[in-house]
């Protein structure tokens, strides 16, 4: 593999926010440079895999063999603390996806619209001169390599050091963090075309457990639990509880774990010569977790800005904050009211949940809506109500 000296934009991480990024930028006329540490985009998986329609058809034809391939109409269920079953009239379009074969396809477009894909290169530091981003340092097959550039878009995921060698404080809350564990398994009882929602502090506390299951007739079965909530238990434990009562003695065919934040964006997420994408900005939606999509968003907007600054010939902090400012108008000011409303929803006891589940699953099938459902939750604050049609439609 041969590296040129300097590209126009380095990006540091080859998931979904790093190849969109690396799409939009030499879409833009930039010569880009993708860097993924591991050997495979799209592997290892650490994903429940389930995004909704309407975001990822605002990156592929409704004709693309992805959207043919996993979109289709899922049933919703809840089932409440005490075993209470919500079944919502909210006959969505969703897919499960492959991460390993969208996180592929993905990196094909980057490539094809020409970006230069390397993967097993670990970015190990940024080449910094007065405050200015200027390059990564990598290693690359043993080798310890430097590359300069104009622009570099840190979508190193969860684990960023992008952020931090920039220096940007990407340290979350500790109550914003979800450990999260999954199980890809086979089970009879699963339903091809529904998704399952548990909730409870003995399930999942403050957070909840998915069952998604995927076309090839699989599922995964994982959930999220807060740290400071989980009582010290691990959240492998709350998973082999259920997994053991529901489906007794189910072949595990996939275990993968991982965290995702919970917060809102970074308060700065760009600056001289860089910008971070995705879960380095702390980009995932609080109430779901999901992050795929706002990472493809975020990635799209970062690959255009880059492209327009390298062309303009300004990559300083003041021209790289249109990205910033793009950001919280696409999605950032939803996501901190998502945060908002996860932080109400922390702390809503079982005894509710329940009592919601009960008043609602008495409700005629049309009003078991999600933004119901939340506005029971969000009772004695009018402000984020009026706010739900928008957040949930
Ligand atoms: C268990 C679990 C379940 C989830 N379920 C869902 C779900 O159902 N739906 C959903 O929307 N979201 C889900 N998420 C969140 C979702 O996976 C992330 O939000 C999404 O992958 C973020 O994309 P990204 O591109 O920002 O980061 P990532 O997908 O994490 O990609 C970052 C990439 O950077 C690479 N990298 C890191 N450091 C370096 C380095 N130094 N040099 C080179 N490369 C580097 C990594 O190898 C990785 O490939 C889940 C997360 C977890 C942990």
């Amino acid at each position: 593999m041969k590296f040129k000296t300097e590209y126009d934009v380095i990006v540091i991480g080859g998931g979904p926010g790093g190849c969109v990024a690396a799409q939009y930028a030499a879409g833009g006329g930039s010569s880009v440079l993708l860097l993924e540490r591991h050997r495979e985009i799209g592997v290892p998986v650490r994903c429940a895999e389930a995004a909704g329609a309407a975001g990822l058809l605002e990156f592929f034809d409704h004709d693309h063999w992805i959207i043919r391939k996993y979109i289709k109409k899922f049933r919703i269920r809840f089932v409440s603390p005490n075993g209470t079953v919500l079944d919502l009239n909210h006959n969505s379009e969703a897919a499960v996806l492959d991460r390993k074969i969208f996180d592929h396809e993905l990196g094909r477009m980057a490539s094809e619209a020409g970006a230069q894909i390397v993967t097993g290169a670990n970015a190990t530091g940024l080449l910094i001169d007065n405050g200015h981003v200027k390059g990564v340092t990598f290693e690359y097959c043993g080798k310890k390599i430097s590359v300069r550039c104009k622009v570099v878009i840190g979508a190193d995921g969860i684990e960023s050091r992008t952020g931090r060698w920039s220096g940007i404080d990407t340290t979350p809350d500790f109550s914003d963090m979800e450990s999260c564990v999954q199980y890809t398994v086979f089970h009879d009882s699963i339903e091809k075309d529904r998704l399952v929602f548990y909730f409870g502090r003995d399930v999942a506390p403050t957070g909840y457990l998915w069952v998604f299951p995927k076309n090839d007739g699989t599922a995964n079965v994982g959930l999220g639990v807060n740290g400071p909530h989980s009582k010290k238990r691990k959240a492998m434990s709350y998973l082999d509880s259920f997994v053991n009562s529901k489906y007794p003695k189910v072949s595990v065919l996939n275990r993968t774990c991982g965290g995702v934040v919970c917060s809102q964006t970074l308060e700065r997420i760009s600056g001289n010569g860089f910008m971070l994408v995705g879960d380095a900005a702390h980009q995932t939606n609080a109430v779901s977790g999901g992050g795929i999509v706002n990472a493809m968003k975020a990635g799209r907007i970062a690959g255009k800005v880059s492209a327009a600054a390298v062309k303009k010939g300004d990559t300083c902090a003041d021209s790289l904050s249109e990205y910033d400012r793009e950001w919280y108008r696409v999605q950032g000011k939803m996501n901190k009211k998502f945060y908002k409303i996860k932080r109400i929803i922390d702390n809503i006891s079982d005894e509710t949940l329940d009592d919601i589940a009960k008043k609602m699953s008495e409700k005629p099938e049309k009003k078991r809506t999600l933004v119901n459902i939340f506005k029971y939750a969000l009772i004695g604050n009018p402000g984020l109500i009026l706010e739900l049609p928008k957040l949930f439609s």
